[in-house]
């Protein structure tokens, strides 16, 4: 699905001087580099306070901890994202409050916000998921007039722009109250190991963001709050110092290869390619069809003999999960989220594909397609 090891290869001097400059420093926690890392990013995202994390669940359960929020608060995240977005909120003691996603971008669905706010809600997951931005402008425009917090799951979607009403860019994850990222390897900013950053304008929430990661200290030794222990390593922070510069050529090359596989399979009455939301631009982390007029799973078995891996985000919505079965909800509850279960499967995609390589899959593809039709 990805070739980190091609990618590597290509800045390996780089790579491997500012991983030595780390080792010979022997500054592995909290150096230099994760400083420097976290000034690159933020000048990147044009946003006032990034905090690296040790990871993006931790992004996620650390940006619920400093809203003060309180057992039975009720927070809004799609039905249709990795379990991570849910995870945080379980783990709190929060109540996920789960709704169904918009049927074209995948992402959670306005409407089904609207319609799932109560007096106790008091904050809204939006994922961008597969690397294009969630409806920000309706969103935020709810949270603005309920009173909401908004945290944005940006961990597929860093680098992605959105334009809101007034025609301004924004980055993903910079919009809501906090943004949440992670740096595993195979996201669009992977690091060498785990990662991740949350992003906030708001200083006092940095302030307690800052505290939280580093067990609820900001004095040494004196802990004000529950807190937790969650760093970016300076290796890893190295290795993203080197790579951000890339991010957006990076995006490009994912850009080019979808719109390969989007001439490739447009018109295919079997197939349905991906939407692009015309608000945000769309920075691929994945490139998902939905397979709706053949069998998919044998699409994918034929794909395997050929050696192309194909997987299935997400095969089972967090409502039918085993950890997450809840009595408010029962199969059914949410269609679109359902089907795409159903039908979803998403092609290699990464920085360093060639045209070569796109040529064997969507042959591959349209192969499979035509012996079915013949
Ligand atoms: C990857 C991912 C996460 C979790 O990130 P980790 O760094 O693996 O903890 C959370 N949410 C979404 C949507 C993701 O894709």
């Amino acid at each position: 699905m990805v070739d980190l090891k091609a990618q590597y290869d290509k800045i390996k001097p780089e790579i491997d001087s500012a991983i030595s400059e780390v080792i010979n420093s022997t500054a592995f926690i909290n150096g230099p580099a994760v400083k420097e890392f976290q000034a690159a990013l933020e000048n990147y995202l044009q946003v006032k306070h990034v905090i690296p994390c040790a990871n993006g669940t931790d992004a996620l359960q650390i940006s619920m901890m400093v809203l003060g929020l309180k057992p039975g608060d009720e927070v809004i995240a799609p039905s249709f994202t990795f379990i991570a977005t849910a995870e945080a909120i379980a783990l709190l003691g929060l109540t996920p409050v789960l709704v169904d996603v918009s049927p074209d971008t995948f992402n959670i669905s306005p409407e089904a916000i609207r319609k799932a706010i109560t007096p106790r809600t008091k904050a809204i997951v939006p994922v961008h998921l597969f690397g294009q931005t969630a409806d920000m402008d309706a969103i935020m425009d709810m949270a603005k007039q309920h009173n909401l917090y908004v945290i944005e799951d940006a961990c597929q979607a860093i680098g992605a722009d959105f334009m809101n009403a007034a025609g301004e860019w924004k980055k993903a994850g910079t919009i809501g109250d906090i943004g949440c990222t992670s740096f595993f390897p195979s996201k669009n900013l992977g690091c060498y190991g785990d990662g991740g950053a949350i992003f906030t304008n708001d200083d006092a929430l940095a302030a307690k963001i800052r505290s939280i990661v580093n067990h609820g200290m900001v004095v040494r030794y004196y802990h004000d709050e529950v807190g937790v222990n969650s760093r970016l390593d300076s290796i890893q922070a190295a290795v993203l110092k080197v790579k951000l510069p890339y991010l957006d050529k990076y995006a490009h090359a994912r850009q080019q290869v979808a719109a390969a596989y989007d001439k490739a399979f447009r018109g295919r009455p079997e197939l349905v390619v991906p939407a692009h939301f015309t608000r945000s631009t769309h920075v691929f982390h994945q490139y998902t069809l939905q397979v709706t007029g053949v069998d998919r799973g044998e699409l994918q078995e034929y794909l395997a003999t050929k050696d192309v891996p194909a997987m299935i985000y997400y095969p089972v919505p967090i409502h039918l999960q085993k950890a997450y079965l809840d009595p408010r909800y029962k199969a059914g509850d949410f269609p679109v989220t359902e089907q795409l279960s159903h039908t979803v499967l998403s092609l290699p995609m990464h920085t360093e594909m060639e045209q070569e390589q796109v040529d064997y899959i969507t042959a591959s593809v349209i192969d499979f397609l035509e012996g079915i039709r013949a």
